[in-house]
């Protein structure tokens, strides 16, 4: 068994099978530090036609997902003792860093349920541990929401990425934004590296580093700038 499980109970399962193709998620998979699993509810269905939705109680637009189908494919999972059950729904808490890093720490397992049409019959959220939002707008199914979930969690689990450092000095890993980056050439049409990341002067560059992240920070985030000024109680020198 690979260190970290994910299952996801979803209408379409082909989508989910070019993300574990490419790259470092890739790589994660052959290293067996992750396994993916998914479980169709139509193939729990219990009527000839395996009919997943039915007409809403009370009318109204859209068809809704019918919750046997959804609980019974749940139940199927083997489950973990370290899980999280998340509901990928426009209503949820919007998906923040921090939720990757806990799961990423926490849990030995993870369960995306996600939706179509026009949503979930309300008993199917008695599943779930938490709802999860990818933002402030609606999309056809959970599907890429989950994706969402998958990826960021897959690359902070131990011995996915190469260089596990990079991940405590990017944006979100606390408050400010990442500094500005270059590689070479030290010239590209006219636009310079800065002279200090050059100099080698290690201490220089680390507080340039961070008195860019600050700038940056302020001009694109207020509402970070502003949480990160109050967590450090105004000192820009913590
Ligand atoms: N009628 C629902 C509502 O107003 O909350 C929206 C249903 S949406 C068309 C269908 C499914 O797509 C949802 O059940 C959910 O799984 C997924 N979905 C859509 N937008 C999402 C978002 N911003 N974050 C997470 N999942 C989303």
């Amino acid at each position: 068994m690979a260190n970290f499980t994910i299952d996801i109970v979803s209408l379409s399962p082909q989508v989910f099978k070019p993300i574990i193709e490419n790259g470092v998620i890739k790589n994660a998979f052959k290293k067996g530090i992750v396994e993916l699993n998914t479980y169709n509810p139509r193939d729990y269905a219990n009527d000839q036609y395996r009919k997943v939705d039915d007409e809403p109680y009370g009318g109204g637009a859209g068809m809704v997902l019918k919750p046997e189908p959804y609980f019974q494919a749940f139940e199927s999972i083997p489950l973990r003792a370290k899980k999280k059950v998340l509901l990928m729904s426009p209503q949820g808490s919007v998906l923040k860093q921090s939720d990757l890093i806990r799961w990423s720490n926490q849990e030995e397992q993870l369960i995306l349920i996600c939706g179509q049409y026009e949503g979930y019959d309300e008993r199917i959220r008695t599943i779930c541990d938490e709802e999860v939002s990818i933002g402030d707008f609606v999309l056809t199914g959970g599907e890429i929401p989950a994706m969402i979930v998958i990826n960021g969690v897959i690359r902070l689990l131990p011995g996915t990425l190469g260089e596990p450092l990079s991940l405590l000095e990017e944006s979100h890993s606390d408050l400010l934004l990442e500094h500005p980056q270059y590689t070479r050439p030290s010239e590209f049409r006219g636009m310079k590296v800065p002279e200090i990341l050059r100099s080698g002067d290690h201490k220089a560059i680390k507080s340039w580093r961070k008195e860019k992240s600050i700038e940056r920070t302020r001009n694109r985030r207020d509402d970070l700038y502003k949480s990160w000024l109050t967590e450090n109680n105004g000192n820009k020198e913590n």
